[in-house]
């Protein structure tokens, strides 16, 4: 059996009455019903002696009605049987009190066994009886509840503990008893204090209180309170100690969570300077938390107050709006997030973040609160920003002013040096001086492309590069930007091979001025780097999707190569691969930088590997919108080339353009021999340039024996026209009517338009000696308007040459005068920038009818320093028709005026 089965331990340790039990004596006689009582009977009784009557039925006085009948009995019983007896029973004394008597007697028998006397003992056991009672409810308790009891001795010793001790510690009693409680429960986590505090206090009986964790037996942890107190026996003397342990592991957890979050809420509120602030309005109580003190920089003792809390504010826009806000919130219940100033009480300025709600209770607003923030760093940092950012707008736009002043500036004694260089160029010059004018040319020419790649490098800078978007043909396109590249190529001895199968007859949707310079750069490069072997150029069209595709190209060279280590740098503006590249090739290292970034703003990318000693692949993509293919009427088929091109990546390209074309090719080394035995040719391809001795004993055999029958196409790179002359004059060779120079390298596009033009019939010109044409085609007059004197006289000198008759006004005013007196003016090349009236206000008041209505749709040229997108769509704003920037050639001038003037070459 366990301790807690026998609650009765509990009862004698808990003790009873503290006093000694009344006993009395009593002796019936019983022949002669005498009873005789002592002090003690009438004491039990609660009667005095006088009112006891003396004979057997004395003892029922007083007796409980419920339990005299069964007393009777015992008595009876005794009697008749003449043995021993204990009775009990109670009585109510006559003051009404209850009392429990026990009775023990005997009794006496004469000789013939009759009874005549009865003794015995009546004892009070009240007391005891009501302990008794009292235990045993409280044994039932105890065992039942659901905290710990633990019993123990003086010496801690367990002694007894109730049901509920193994539910909550996986121990049983028989675990425990005889152990100290805190050899089983307590460990590691165990508050030390709490052992002490305990040990302490049983060392000297005392009562003790603690919390504490113990450990279960399977490990672990649980917080309990346990409360112990002494446990004394009848005679208040200690016997030993009760503890209640309650489980307080939950609240324990709570109590952690609880400190964890406000600890956070501590924490966070430190950190973003975030206080709380809190109004009971029925009561005028206003709570301020610590950071909204700390913040109000106010002392300990001060007293918030809803006027003192307005007045922090700064007098003025903070002041009043706070005030609107408080009025609003208590009014209508409006909450409000402000960002406003305050004074502290210390003086300082503030800016604070305030955030308020009310709490309205039956229709009368009862409440404010909120939080209230110091973002006074984050506020002046959001003005010094803004400040940077007005600033830096500023800088932007003076920038922007001072690169359109430096566009017009550089410009203008560009095209004045190039102007007049061209029509050095034009007068009769010695070899000499011939050579010199070139190489100033093409001074001013890097010149100018420097001056273009600075303007470029800064627009894009700044994002204000204007990306167009309009359909062109990409392969002429391409065509024409590598074209004017083979001069430099052919010089140094390169092969440069383009490829354009991929993009054959198709039109595209992006901006083409920005696609050739991004060709332009990355060939040019490529040219500028290699010293033998080929520039390879490789462009296609890849579709992503229904709507979109990418204009992808690929330009590869077998030059120098560029070092894996300056592979990242070489995109970034102002580098080189190292110093010594300047000195050798020039550049100014912002080719790369532009091109990378108008690849990005057409929406792709540009990317290089490079081998050094081996070569470099850059390869470019563009996104463009949709796709159309051109619908081509005139058709090559059954046209058979004979090519005399030796090299082996020439040939594998017309090769594939043959294809493409649908034409035959094949190539030979006897040309002559061919030409004689195949009757089906339809052209001859001369590589004139490299293999230069064969070209001119070609041509010479051919002239004598006078086959003319076949276009020749004499592949080169030099300037056309000079070159057919001369074959004409050295040669005096009959089949140079019908040779025609085609441009290196051979794109396909050249020669589809090439062999096009002997179906048509028609000789083809890749450039054509205009000379004198438009003064013969044309009778018209120009009116130039320009007050830049070197600028007159170069478009005057241009204007010479192309036999074209001209007049000349310094400015709008001028102008204006002139038309008025004039009739016969049929085109206008406008200067933008001159005094009193510039190009645009000019061109205005001319469309207006200022000049007459027959000038209001004359055709005007603006010819401008001011190259940039924006100044082109600022002339046609302002009316102009067409727009050239300076440096212009007489060709580009030409060719305008042609155009305008819709005459057909
Ligand atoms: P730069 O005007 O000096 O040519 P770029 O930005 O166009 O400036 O080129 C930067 C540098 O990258 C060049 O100076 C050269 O060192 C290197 N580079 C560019 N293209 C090539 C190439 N095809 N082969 C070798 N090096 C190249």
């Amino acid at each position: 059996m366990t301790s807690h089965d026998d609650p009765n331990i509990i009862l004698e340790c808990l003790g009873t009455a503290p006093k000694a039990p009344v006993i009395g004596v009593f002796d019936l006689l019983i022949p002669e019903n005498q009873l005789s009582w002592d002090y003690g009977m009438y004491e039990l009784y609660g009667i005095r002696a006088e009112d006891f009557p003396g004979a057997y039925k004395a003892w029922h006085h007083g007796v409980h009605p419920d339990d005299l009948e069964q007393a009777s009995k015992g008595f009876q019983v005794a009697l008749s049987s003449g043995q021993a007896f204990h009775i009990q029973f109670r009585i109510i004394w006559p003051s009404g009190e209850l009392r429990y008597i026990e009775v023990h007697g005997s009794v006496l028998k004469d000789g013939n066994e009759m009874p005549i006397r009865m003794i015995g003992t009546g004892t009070d056991v009240t007391a005891r009886k009501i302990a008794k009672t009292k235990t045993q409810q409280l044994s039932r308790i105890v065992s039942q509840t659901d905290n710990v009891v633990i019993v123990t001795d003086l010496d801690g010793i367990t002694e007894w503990v109730n049901e509920a001790f193994a539910n909550l510690t996986g121990y049983s009693a028989e675990d425990i008893i005889g152990k100290k409680p805190g050899d089983l429960l307590q460990g590691k986590l165990s508050s030390v204090d709490a052992i002490n505090t305990m040990a302490q206090a049983i060392s000297i009986n005392q009562p003790f209180r603690v919390e504490i964790i113990n450990y279960r037996k399977d490990g672990s942890t649980y917080w309990v309170e346990i409360r112990c107190e002494p446990l004394l026996d009848d005679q208040q003397k200690q016997i030993g100690f009760m503890s209640i342990e309650l489980d307080i592991d939950q609240r324990k957890r709570d109590e952690v969570q609880l400190k964890r979050q406000s600890d956070l809420l501590f924490s966070t509120s430190d950190q973003c300077r975030l206080g709380t602030w809190d109004t009971d309005l029925r009561t005028g109580q206003i709570y301020w938390s610590e950071m909204t003190r700390l913040i109000h920089q106010v002392v300990d003792d001060f007293e918030p107050n809803i006027q003192t809390s307005v007045k922090f504010y700064k007098e003025g826009v903070s002041r009043e709006t706070i005030q609107a806000c408080l009025d609003q919130a208590r009014n209508s219940g409006t909450p409000w997030d402000e960002e406003l100033q305050l004074i502290t009480a210390t003086g300082e300025e503030l800016w604070v973040r305030s955030l308020g709600r009310s709490e309205i209770v039956n229709g009368q607003c009862v409440r404010l609160y909120g939080s209230f923030q110091d973002i006074n760093e984050a506020k002046l940092a959001e003005f010094a920003l803004q400040d940077a950012r007005d600033r830096a707008e500023a800088a932007n736009q003076a920038r922007d002013e001072f690169l359109t002043s430096m566009s017009h500036e550089i410009r203008t004694p560009i095209n004045g040096v190039n102007g007049m260089l061209n029509l050095l160029k034009g007068t009769p010059l010695d070899t000499q001086q011939r050579y010199l004018t070139d190489m100033a040319m093409s001074s001013v020419g890097s010149l100018l492309g420097i001056t273009n790649d600075i303007l470029d490098f800064s627009r894009i800078e700044s994002g204000q590069l204007v990306i167009e978007n309009q359909p062109f043909d990409v392969e002429d396109l391409v065509t024409d930007a590598i074209n004017p590249l083979a001069l430099a190529a052919q010089d140094k001895g390169i092969n440069l091979l383009l490829d354009t199968s991929g993009i054959a007859n198709v039109t595209i949707n992006s901006d083409p001025g920005r696609i050739r310079q991004i060709l332009t750069n990355l060939v040019s490069n490529a040219v500028k780097f290699t010293h033998s072997g080929y520039v390879y150029i490789h462009v296609d069209l890849v579709e992503v999707n229904q709507d979109q595709s990418l204009f992808v190209g690929e330009v590869l060279d077998t030059g120098i190569g560029i070092p894996q280590n300056k592979i990242a740098e070489i995109f970034e503006s102002f580098t080189q691969v190292d110093a010594s590249t300047t000195r050798l090739y020039g550049g100014s290292g912002l080719g790369l930088a532009i091109t990378k970034n108008l690849c990005r703003l057409l929406g792709g990318d540009l990317k290089v590997e490079s081998t050094i000693g081996a070569g470099s692949r850059f390869a470019f993509s563009i996104q463009t919108e949709s796709i159309q293919p051109r619908q081509t009427t005139q058709t090559l088929k059954r046209t058979t080339v004979l090519s005399t091109i030796a090299d082996k990546e020439t040939n594998q390209l017309l090769a594939k353009f043959a294809v493409s074309l649908g034409i035959n090719i094949e190539f030979t080394n006897d040309v002559l021999r061919d030409i004689e035995q195949k009757d089906n040719l339809s052209a001859v391809l001369l590589d004139y340039h490299q293999q230069h001795e064969v070209g001119h004993p070609v041509l010479r055999e051919l002239s004598e024996k006078n086959h003319s029958l076949h276009p020749i196409y004499l592949v080169d790179a030099k300037d056309t026209t000079e070159f057919q002359t001369d074959l004409k004059e050295i040669l005096d060779c009959p089949s140079a009517d019908n040779t025609t120079v085609l441009l290196n390298p051979i794109g396909r596009r050249s020669l589809e338009k090439a062999l096009l033009s002997f179906y048509d019939n028609t000789p083809i010109s890749n450039k054509t000696d205009t000379k004198g044409k438009l003064s013969t085609n044309l009778d018209r007059k120009v009116l130039v308007v320009e007050d830049n004197l070197i600028n007159q006289l170069v478009v005057e000198g241009y204007l010479e040459s192309l036999e074209i008759e001209f007049v000349v006004a310094a400015n709008g005013v001028e102008a204006l005068n002139l038309l008025r007196k004039q009739s016969d003016i049929s085109v206008i090349l406008m200067d933008c920038h001159m005094p009193d009236m510039d190009g645009y206000e000019a061109t205005r008041a001319i469309r207006n009818g200022d000049a007459g209505a027959r000038y209001q749709t004359v055709p005007i040229i603006a010819l401008t320093a001011n190259a940039m997108a924006s100044d082109r769509q600022k002339c046609f704003d302002a009316g102009m028709s067409e727009f050239l920037a300076k440096p212009v050639s007489p060709e580009q001038l030409e060719e305008k005026i042609t155009s305008v003037s819709g005459a057909v070459l």
